[in-house]
């Protein structure tokens, strides 16, 4: 893929930009190691003193940055200022509770006795250069996701972003410099997908995280596993979100269209298969799909458009596949399914019906405004269709029994329940999957530890 900016929405080359030489990445990988030998050894005060200048930054760049994202990968522009507002609080979050979750920890005074020791404890120390490949979808978030609790943690930071996202990811090396971080604690390596393997098998890059795709995650993975170097993957989701008999059907169908839209249905959290009770399933499938029909689909600038165009024509001739695939096999197309005329990649609000387990949407990511509706028997059956899936990022139920709560919260195969509500990341909670969404945990105090070296000092 060329290193460019394409408006989604025009299909217009606007920008493109020369992949660093293989002495400039060399440059680079020696600053991320120069800086890591300091800013290990730095205050955790220090360390929140940059973060919050940097969430300053970044709060009075809102409106502008958030131009940059929607014109690169044509989310709406409400939802691009409100992703920056989202960084600047995980930042501020980091800043504010780094210092206690790396905490030194002590085992019971029992166990050090027991040992022999005279005083033992836990310490989280940093590892070193973290690379960081990321994907499109959210391409400030997915990066600060990473970079505020690995910078609070002592390690330093190499990008590698999606060549779609060439302006966001430079903004991002020059936001950190600008907050006063020293050279080399966090760079932007504007290089193809092809140079990863040599990044990473850098003896310098210590570890990898990546969000994105499948293949990708296999790929550095496979690389990273030879190089016995940690990673995290957070990869696809086809998330379930279940329709229960006790549910507020209005609030559901309400939700079920933001959750499947948001992000113009390019999320990796977002709901994708909507299992619901026969009871309520044609009260719901009649709810959501008026409101699927009546969204704004439009140029993503406007303020009012709340579905843009799919980020690339690539990206849309897959959905595009998984839909006529569904149809050939007997779905039912409820609304959309048909690609408009005219130039930029839009795919309209799609909800499809009698959905089958030999079609590719039933086991395949829908990357787009394109929702499954399932019949569900009974909550035996809900879950097994929920679970009947590669994926096991995050769910949502709709339901008013706590009896049903537990079943779903004992049986899910999902990183996340969400009960009554849309799953959204917060920094407070782990983010991650199960099953082919991936390993590892992203946010909270388990996303902070993942590159630590969890050190037990011993004293005699
Ligand atoms: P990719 O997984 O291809 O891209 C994500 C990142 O990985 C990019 O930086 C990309 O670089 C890089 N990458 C791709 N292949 C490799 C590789 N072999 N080795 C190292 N790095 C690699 O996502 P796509 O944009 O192609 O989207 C395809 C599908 O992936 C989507 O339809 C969706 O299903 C899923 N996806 C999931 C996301 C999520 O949030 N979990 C986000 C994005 C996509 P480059 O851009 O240079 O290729």
């Amino acid at each position: 893929m060329p290193l460019a900016t394409v408006n989604p929405a025009t299909g217009e080359t606007l920008r493109t930009f020369d992949a660093l030489d293989a002495e400039e990445v060399e440059r680079r990988l020696a600053a991320a190691e120069a800086a890591f030998r300091t800013h290990r050894t730095t205050s955790f005060a220090e360390r929140a003193r940059l973060l919050r200048a940097a969430a300053d930054l970044l709060e009075a760049d809102e409106r502008e940055i958030a131009e940059v994202m929607t014109t690169e990968m044509g989310k709406p522009v409400t939802q691009a200022r409100a992703e920056a507002a989202k960084c600047v609080k995980a930042m501020r979050w980091y800043a504010d509770h780094a210092e206690g979750l790396l905490a030194d920890e002590e085992p019971a005074e029992a166990d050090v006795k027991d040992s022999g020791a005279s005083r033992a404890f836990v310490r989280y120390r940093p590892l070193g250069p973290v690379l960081a490949v990321m994907p499109w979808n959210f391409p400030l978030w997915q990066v600060i996701r990473f970079a505020a609790p690995a910078l609070m943690a002592g390690n330093v930071g190499l990008l590698k972003h999606a060549s779609n996202v060439p302006q966001t990811a430079l903004y991002l090396e020059e936001l950190f410099r600008r907050a006063g971080y020293p050279e080399g604690c966090f760079q932007t390596l504007l290089i193809g997908s092809k140079e990863v393997e040599g990044v990473l098998r850098d003896p310098r890059v210590v570890a990898a995280t990546l969000t994105g795709s499948e293949p990708a995650g296999r790929s550095v993975a496979a690389v990273a596993g030879d190089e016995i170097k940690k990673t995290v993957l957070e990869l696809g989701g086809s998330d379930p979100f279940v329709v229960m008999p006790s549910a507020d059907l209005d609030r559901a169908a309400e939700v079920a269209v933001t959750a499947r839209v948001q992000n113009n249905g390019q999320s990796c959290i977002a709901a994708k298969r909507f299992i619901v009770h026969t009871d309520v399933y044609d009260a719901f499938a009649q709810r959501f799909t008026a409101a699927m029909k009546a969204l704004k689909v439009g140029d993503p600038m406007d303020e009012e458009t709340q579905v843009g165009p799919v980020a690339s024509e690539r990206g849309r001739a897959d959905l595009e596949e998984l839909v006529e695939d569904a149809v050939e096999h007997g779905a039912t197309v409820l609304c959309g399914g048909e690609r408009p005329d005219g130039p930029g990649w839009y795919y309209p609000p799609t909800v499809l019906a009698d959905i089958t387990p030999g079609m590719r949407v039933h086991h395949e990511e829908t990357f787009g405004p394109v929702a499954t509706l399932y019949r569900a028997a009974d909550l035996d059956e809900a879950v097994a269709i929920a679970n009947d899936s590669p994926f096991g990022l995050s769910s949502n139920v709709w339901t008013r029994e706590e009896a049903d709560v537990d079943r779903f919260v004992r049986d899910l195969e999902a990183g996340a329940v969400y009960v009554n509500g849309m799953t959204a990341s917060h920094p407070a909670f782990p983010f991650g999957g199960i099953k082919r969404s991936g390993y590892g945990r992203e946010l909270s105090g388990h996303g902070i530890r993942e590159f630590c070296n969890i050190t037990a000092v011993w004293q005699g």
